[in-house]
């Protein structure tokens, strides 16, 4: 995230979450540019919302560089308006360079819980820590700069691919290098040297016309790339079920241990292919944990987790040509 400035930008994204289906499509489409805080400042006006997320007046540093452990402690949640809490007492603790997949059905918390971690919203019992010390406590725009995330709805910015990856961070020293490690980390170095113009061509063909549209998983290769660029200790991919095709499954499956190593990661994926190496499984049933444990401990266990697996196993033999995904009517 582009540093300092007005705190709440993502809140803008909070707000917009909202009220966005309510919205026409154009007036949703600011969503997209949330990072400029002109645009965050219009819409805070427009909206009248006043920010959940504040800045506390005399902000904590923020701690040496490093893995870090990030942890929900006795985190209760429930959405403004809504009746019944997402999350009550929930626990869980993501550890320092591990990578923690976290599995279950819609609607059981999983995107919740990233939008607690990112600080879209703050609980309203409990605590997310960072190394142990309240979140709340850092300033927001900073603690942010701790986390790279690759959300549900990720954007498709109507700009040039290097913008795309680079965004708000455009002119920095070593840009070309760490532009070429991140798209290469991300499966999408090849696409993006491969378009008419590089790294300089136009993404997406809504404002312009000679712009180069991108198939789903392609753009999510480059929302990736945007996410490693930040080279952010703490890596969050909330991925969406149907965007990834197998052959950028493959590819970034090949990747893994490069992509997740030194950091500390949360995988949320339909893929069982890619739960199945994370370092701890963590399976999510109507906001609460109720498995967690490595691949082969789960299956051992004969829980809901060695259900899904099964049922997925099952799906993959009946049609071998795609790759392992969790049932629908699981995901
Ligand atoms: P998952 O990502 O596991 O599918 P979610 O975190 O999206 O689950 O949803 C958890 C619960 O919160 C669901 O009951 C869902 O209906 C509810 N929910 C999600 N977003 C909102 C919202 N903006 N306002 C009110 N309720 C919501």
């Amino acid at each position: 995230m582009p540093g300092g400035g007005l705190l709440p930008r993502r809140v803008m994204v909070a707000a917009l979450a909202g009220v966005r289906l309510g919205l026409s499509r154009g007036l949703a489409h600011l969503g997209e540019v949330y990072e400029h805080s002109l645009f965050f400042q219009n819409l805070t006006a427009f909206l009248g919302q006043r920010p959940s997320v504040v800045a506390p007046s005399s902000p904590r540093p923020l701690l040496a560089p490093g893995p870090h452990t990030l942890a929900l402690e006795n985190v209760s949640f429930t959405y403004p308006g809504a009746q019944k809490p997402v999350f009550e007492d929930l626990n869980l603790t993501l550890r320092a360079g591990e990578t923690t997949a976290l599995v279950g059905v819609n609607g059981a918390g999983k995107t919740t819980l990233v939008k607690l971690l990112t600080r879209l919203y703050d609980p309203q019992g409990g605590r997310v820590t960072l190394d142990g010390v309240d979140v709340r406590e850092f300033d927001p725009a900073a603690y942010r700069g701790q986390l790279g995330v690759v959300l549900q709805d990720f954007t498709r910015y109507q700009l040039s691919a290097r913008e795309n990856v680079a965004l708000g961070r455009i002119g920095e020293a070593d840009e070309e290098t760490r532009l070429q490690g991140a798209a290469r980390q991300a499966s999408a170095l090849e696409l993006i040297e491969g378009l008419p113009e590089g790294w300089n061509t136009l993404l997406g063909r809504q404002f312009h016309v000679r712009g180069q549209d991108l198939s789903g998983g392609q753009w999510q290769r480059v929302a990736l790339a945007r996410a490693l660029y930040r080279d952010a200790p703490i890596l969050l991919r909330d991925e969406p079920t149907a965007a990834l095709d197998a052959e950028t499954e493959a590819e970034l499956f090949g990747r893994y241990r490069d992509l997740t190593r030194g950091r500390t990661t949360l995988l949320i994926t339909h893929r069982f292919n890619t739960v199945r190496m994370a370092d701890r499984i963590v399976v999510l049933e109507h906001g609460q944990v109720i498995e967690d444990g490595t691949h082969a401990e789960l299956l051992r266990r004969g829980g809901r987790y060695a259900e899904m697996y099964a049922l997925q196993a099952e799906g993959y033999r009946s049609a071998e040509e795609q790759a392992p995904q969790m049932p629908e009517a699981l995901g």
